[in-house]
């Protein structure tokens, strides 16, 4: 309490006390002159002093009651308050959203009424911690909690479930343009943030399911949502899915190869192969694309297109990336060193890129291996180029600087912009197979071919052919002037030793049967 209150309480009290005394005189005054007797007088001044003393007291324990009552209350307040929200953002947290969800289910009208819940993930957030600190990384939450609420009224509800993980749901009125708000939520996330000095770039994905019935759970509603989530992570980040049930049973398949892969490394499941890359006239090979296969404890002979997406969905690929690039690295100065001085080439994804370290995991493999920088080269997809992700773009600048080769996988399928390919001195295109299957029969097919090999031809790149099978699509790649093929026609992804041995050969023309 103030000072200047207190002297003013002080004050008050004071004059209570005097008007009362004034009071109580008087009225034993009256007593006397009405009765004079001196024993009337005195039970009346006493009596009234006790009365009066009492009523002080009584007021001041009601009046102490209030007080705490009124602290009660509000300590009341704010354990609910903390109890509810997350303390990082000031969001709601999954106890309160849980029956805010609850009420809004039961307030329901079926006939016209549903719930659509989006689960938001945000795309490799450990980056942002990792290139600048924790510090950065919630602030960057922060902001992410204000861009979400803006996006909803009152009746809406945003939560985070803890990390970099939230969950927003809203009333919608049948029908509703779930897709709308999907991609406005894209929008507020992936716009810059202006954070402590440093400027974070962050993408989304997003899960969306939508309830209209009385009996689902928060929990299931939200677990709906998160198995959508994980499939639009699977395809291309920064992107949004709806749940459905085939999304239910590709999420349970890809949690059983998750479990069959945890400790894959520690186990050696794996086992790298190298498939050759050829002179398309001469038949010599001149490389090899380093191939991950899982050969032991494999439980449903299970091929790259199905493990690979979930691996890259996970952290594992952090791990299986760099063993991969290692072994490459020695396996092909191996066989330098028995006079075979090709180049070797590793997939790498975009989120390998996007994590530090990557850079120096190369470096190392270079120098345990003793292999030449010039001859590892990085197949990495149009779409690791496209993005404006600085740490993608400062780790391909220093190991474009160590001499390692850049090229692009599956060129033609992506994207029409190919302002990437001067800025990050791309060095091979490597033609999608889709093409060369259609060259002899399209003439689309045909023309994309060659309008290919001629704008590489000026640029200075090189071109690889995939999936040559035919002696007819090598021959047609051959007129157009195509130097390097890769396919079944000369030889399957082979174990290091068979390999060894087909460079050796250096087999002309093998029959794909
Ligand atoms: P990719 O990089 O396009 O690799 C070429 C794929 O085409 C390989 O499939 C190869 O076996 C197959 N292929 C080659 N020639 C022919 C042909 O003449 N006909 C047909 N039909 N197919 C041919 P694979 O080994 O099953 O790999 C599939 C994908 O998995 C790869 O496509 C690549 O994106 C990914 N992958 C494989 N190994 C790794 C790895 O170590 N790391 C990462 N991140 N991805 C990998
Ligand atoms: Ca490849
Ligand atoms: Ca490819």
């Amino acid at each position: 309490m103030s000072p200047k209150r207190t002297s003013y309480l002080r004050k008050r009290f004071c004059n209570t006390l005097i008007a009362a005394h004034v009071f109580i005189l008087l009225s034993a005054l009256c007593a006397y002159l009405l009765t004079s007797n001196i024993f009337g007088l005195l039970i009346v001044m006493i009596s009234s002093y006790v009365a009066w003393f009492l009523g002080i007291d009584t007021k001041q324990s009601i009046s102490d009651l209030k007080k705490e009552h009124q602290q009660v209350l509000e300590s009341k307040k704010l354990i609910q308050h903390l109890a509810d929200t997350d303390s990082l953002t000031g969001l709601a947290n999954r106890s309160f959203a849980k029956s805010r969800f609850e009420a809004m289910q039961l307030e329901l009208d079926p006939e016209s009424e549903e719930i659509g819940l989006y689960f938001i993930d945000l795309d490799d957030f450990k980056s942002i911690n990792d290139l600048f600190d924790h510090t950065v990384g919630d602030e960057l939450l922060k902001i992410i909690a204000t861009r979400l609420s803006r996006l909803v009224d009152n009746d809406g509800v945003v939560c985070r479930l803890g990390g970099d993980e939230f969950v927003l749901f809203v009333k919608a009125n049948r029908p509703f343009d779930y897709d709308i708000l999907a991609k406005e939520i894209l929008l507020a996330l992936s716009e810059p943030h202006a954070i402590l000095g440093a400027q974070a770039e962050i993408t989304a994905s997003i899960g969306i399911t939508v309830i209209n019935d009385q009996v689902i759970s928060f929990d299931n509603a939200r677990k709906q949502a998160d198995m959508a989530m994980y499939e639009s992570k699977q395809s291309s980040r920064n992107n949004y899915c709806f749940y459905s049930e085939n999304i239910h049973q590709d999420y349970m398949k890809s949690l059983n190869i998750l479990n069959a892969l945890k400790n894959a490394l520690n186990n050696h499941v794996f086992d790298l192969h190298f498939q050759p890359k050829v002179n398309i006239k001469t038949h010599e090979v001149v490389g090899a694309e380093a191939l991950l296969r899982w050969t032991r404890e494999n439980p449903d002979n299970l091929t790259p297109g199905d493990f690979i997406p979930v691996i890259e969905s996970t952290e594992l690929i952090h791990d299986i990336g760099a063993w991969v690039v290692q072994q490459a690295c020695i396996e092909c100065a191996e066989w330098h060193k028995k006079g075979h001085k090709i180049s070797v080439a590793v997939n790498v994804s975009a989120l390998q890129l996007t994590r530090i370290g990557f850079y120096e995991i190369v470096i190392n493999s270079l120098h345990t291996s003793g292999l030449d920088a010039k001859y590892l080269e990085l197949e990495l997809t149009e779409h690791s180029l496209i993005q404006e992700n600085p740490m993608i773009k400062s780790q391909l600048k220093a190991l474009k600087k160590l001499g390692i080769h850049l090229s692009i996988d599956d060129f033609g399928t992506g994207y029409s912009n190919m302002g990437y390919l001067t800025s990050m001195e791309v060095d091979t295109l490597k033609l999608d197979k889709c093409f060369i299957t259609e060259i002899e029969n399209s003439s689309d097919s045909f023309a994309i071919v060659t309008a290919i090999n001629g704008m590489a031809d000026v640029l200075g790149m090189n071109i690889v052919a995939e999936g040559v099978e035919k002696e007819s699509e090598r021959e047609v790649l051959e007129d157009i002037g195509c130097e390097i093929g890769q396919g079944y026609l000369w030889s399957k992804a082979l174990s290091s030793t068979n390999f060894v041995d087909f460079v050796g050969r250096n087999v002309p023309v093998l029959d794909p049967a």
